[in-house]
């Protein structure tokens, strides 16, 4: 059977602030990331830099979106369709700091389900704010994939990646310890074989966000059992991003 490739996932969130630097840490990714052959590499940059990103690009990193609205067009000012974006190209959605904004659970699910109605890849962001020691986090998080999902339907489950990112453990020194990550993953893989009662299941991605770098990040894979990684500072800095992918990549 064909090994699934990792898929790596760089959010650059409101970064930088110039869209020469914005070509310029491309540039630096993609001379880090040549010869990777084992690794997915999706980078997501805001919005407006995403068409000079794509000029640059030969193919060996993926452009992807940090959002989009779940309408084909309208009046929905500052708003951007599925349609707009690239077909068969990711979409970060639900991430928490736009949840922080107000998204709520059941924006998202009409978010997920419009981006795979677009032929898109949507990457949905999961994770409770705090671990508390008798378990509610897990009522939470089963919550929270239950209403994120709304009544997104079963054939539309080989699009869908998910990404766990404990809130607490975003933009930290050090990640979640790997062994709670695979507890966490399985926990997830469980609440999606509740909801969708089927095998496929068991093939949804689920990346793992939240202070990932080149020193954590094959213990992350290996001892967590993730398919992949959500990165978030380090995907702006182009000597730490191609250390963590080539961490990955010899797995
Ligand atoms: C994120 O916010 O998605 C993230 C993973 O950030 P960091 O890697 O900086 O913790």
């Amino acid at each position: 059977m064909k090994k699934e490739k990792i898929l790596v996932v760089g959010n650059w969130k409101m970064n930088p602030e110039t869209a020469n630097k914005a070509k310029e840490i491309f540039r630096g990714i993609k001379a880090e990331t040549k010869d990777l052959k084992n690794t997915k590499i999706v980078v997501c940059p805001p919005f407006v830099y995403l068409s000079d990103l794509e000029k640059m690009n030969d193919g060996s990193v993926i452009l992807g979106a940090q959002d989009m609205f779940w309408e084909k067009s309208g009046p929905f000012t500052g708003e951007i369709s599925a349609q707009m974006l690239e077909k068969e190209g990711y979409v970060i959605l639900g991430h928490s700091e736009r949840r922080g904004l107000g998204e709520t659970d059941e924006m998202v699910s009409k978010k997920v389900i419009s981006a795979i109605k677009a032929h898109l890849h949507p990457i949905l962001c999961l994770g409770e704010k705090i671990r508390d020691e008798h378990g509610e986090y897990l009522h939470f998080l089963r919550n929270q994939i239950i209403n994120s999902l709304g009544k997104l339907p079963k054939t539309y489950l080989s699009k869908l990646v998910i990404a766990y990112e404990p809130i607490w453990a975003i933009g930290q020194a050090e990640a979640m310890k790997p062994a709670d990550i695979h507890e966490t993953s399985l926990f997830i893989k469980k609440v999606l074989a509740e909801i969708y009662k089927q095998k496929t299941i068991l093939s949804i991605p689920v990346l793992y966000g939240g202070s990932v770098s080149a020193d954590n990040a094959k213990e992350i894979i290996t001892l967590g059992e993730v398919q992949g990684l959500l990165v978030g500072r380090e995907s702006l800095a182009p000597k730490k991003f191609g250390e963590l992918l080539k961490a990955v990549e010899i797995l």
